[in-house]
């Protein structure tokens, strides 16, 4: 039971692919298990790669959650012992996220959320720019480049084996074979005129 007179709280962990965002919630969850702190872990359904019931990081640590479409599903998974709640990829939950999560952390809970804070283009995921917003503590992380090992800011989207174009749609679910971190100087994205 969460306390009625204390608000909660939310942090949000950012940062481009393989930056270590999924580890990081991972290790969250497992210092809760110490402390006794009850919570569910939650990943939108759109999010299918390796087992669609766990949020898996790239270094093979995982650990079980729930899938959901909105937002406004996640308190009906809540139970009576829920003190945190712990989501995974949030730039695919719709701009209106931000709200639902106002919410819950006026009704008392510790929600740890993190996700990709730009597109393969280096433009903003708006549903994340606006949990940044509203967060208690921001954390950003990088990766390594893949290219010259300075660290990674960037998403690098590849496509048969080249830069993807600007317009190509923004969502793809994919793996290292079509996204890949990057520093700014060595992220790339062409134009509709040919131009990077
Ligand atoms: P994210 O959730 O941000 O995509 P993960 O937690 O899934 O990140 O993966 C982080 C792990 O990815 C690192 O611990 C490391 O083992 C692995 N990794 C593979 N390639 C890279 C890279 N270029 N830079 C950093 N970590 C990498
Ligand atoms: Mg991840
Ligand atoms: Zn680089």
């Amino acid at each position: 039971m969460t306390d009625n007179l204390a608000k909660g709280s939310l942090e949000v962990i950012v940062g481009p692919m393989f930056s270590g965002k999924t580890e990081e919630i991972i290790n969250i969850a497992k210092k809760m298990d110490f402390a006794n702190t009850h919570y569910k872990i939650f990943k939108p359904l759109i999010d299918t790669r390796y087992n669609p019931n766990e949020i898996v990081s790239h270094n093979k640590s995982h650990l079980p959650c729930i899938r959901i479409s909105h937002g406004e599903e996640i308190k009906k998974h809540l139970d009576s012992n829920t003190q945190a709640i712990i989501i995974d990829e949030a730039q695919f939950f719709n701009e209106t996220f931000y709200r639902d999560i106002l919410k819950l952390i006026d009704e008392g809970y510790r929600i740890v959320i993190s996700g990709l804070d730009t597109d393969f283009r280096g433009e903003p995921f708006k549903t994340v720019s606006y949990l940044l917003a509203i967060a208690d503590k921001v954390t950003k992380l990088t990766a390594v480049c893949s290219c010259c090992k300075k660290p990674a800011v960037m998403t690098q989207r590849i496509i048969d084996g080249k830069p993807a174009y600007y317009n190509d749609p923004l969502i793809l679910i994919g793996e290292k074979d079509s996204y890949e971190p990057r520093c700014r100087n060595c992220h790339k994205v062409i134009y509709s005129n040919g131009k990077e």
